[in-house]
């Protein structure tokens, strides 16, 4: 069974983002860039299944500019086997990506496909979806334990009211919650090992894929900040206030 698991280059969970003083993006200049978390366990949770015998195969799958080479090594040191780089300097929206993801799943025909929850830059929560509508695939989202059982996942789900345990047909797409794992340090005898695993480049043409953007950034700007808190003596005015001034209650 061969995994496709899709990581992406975002600026590091620790960063905090500026946004550009001309209001049409954030500032990624100098700013350090790292695996989208959620891919991180993502690859943990694919190389877990090759290391239990169940998989036989995991590509690792990154599309954007020529520096996600770095991820894709870090994924490769984590356990993946090779690794397909689709080059772009575009800016590449969900529907983009998923397409991307579209080609590559036709080309390699993986049995389940891994893709983190949402990025963190954009927030976007929508390529695994589209990915999934797009192949005709089954899809289970926010997985928090996956198990393949034959020709079935098993994929306990985080949603709102708790959690939900369902079966999936392969193959099938599964998008990944934190909870699922805890990615693995990667060690520097595997960084080294890393180096030398096949590393392919592909693009949006050779692929077929037109990545021209489907929506407009009008504007980004910061939010607005927060003013002082007050402090009231006793329950009975934090109850007029909350009425009164806050028209709350
Ligand atoms: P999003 O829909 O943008 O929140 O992203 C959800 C997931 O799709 C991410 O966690 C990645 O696994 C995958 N993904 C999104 N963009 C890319 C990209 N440029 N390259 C590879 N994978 C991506």
């Amino acid at each position: 069974m061969k995994i496709l698991v899709a990581v992406k280059r975002v600026v590091d969970f620790n960063v905090k983002v500026r946004v550009k003083s001309d209001g049409t993006g954030i500032d990624i200049g100098n700013v350090k860039m790292s695996m989208n978390p959620f891919d991180e366990i993502a690859v943990e949770a694919a190389v877990s299944l090759k290391e239990a015998g169940i998989a036989s195969e995991v590509i690792a799958v990154s599309c954007g500019p020529a520096q996600a080479q770095e991820i894709l090594r870090t994924a490769l040191a984590i356990g993946a086997d090779r690794a397909i780089l689709v080059e772009s300097q575009e800016e590449l929206q969900p529907l983009a990506v998923a397409k991307l993801l579209h080609a590559l799943v036709k080309q390699e025909a993986p049995t389940l496909i891994i893709v983190g929850k949402q990025a963190i830059d954009d927030d976007s929560n929508q390529t695994g979806q589209m990915l999934a509508a797009l192949g005709n695939m089954p899809q289970a989202t926010f997985a928090s334990t996956l198990a393949i059982t034959g020709n079935e996942a098993i994929v306990t789900r985080e949603v709102d009211g708790g959690l939900e345990t369902i079966a999936i047909s392969l193959p099938a797409v599964v998008t990944t919650d934190l909870r699922l794992n805890t990615p693995r340090y990667v060690t520097l005898p595997n960084i080294m090992k890393a180096k030398k695993k096949p590393l392919e480049l592909s693009s949006p043409a050779l692929l077929g894929v037109d990545v021209a953007p489907r929506l407009n950034t009008l504007r980004v700007s910061e939010p607005a900040s927060r003013t002082a808190g007050i402090k009231v003596p006793d329950v009975a005015t934090l109850v007029a206030r909350l009425k009164n001034d806050a028209k709350v209650i």
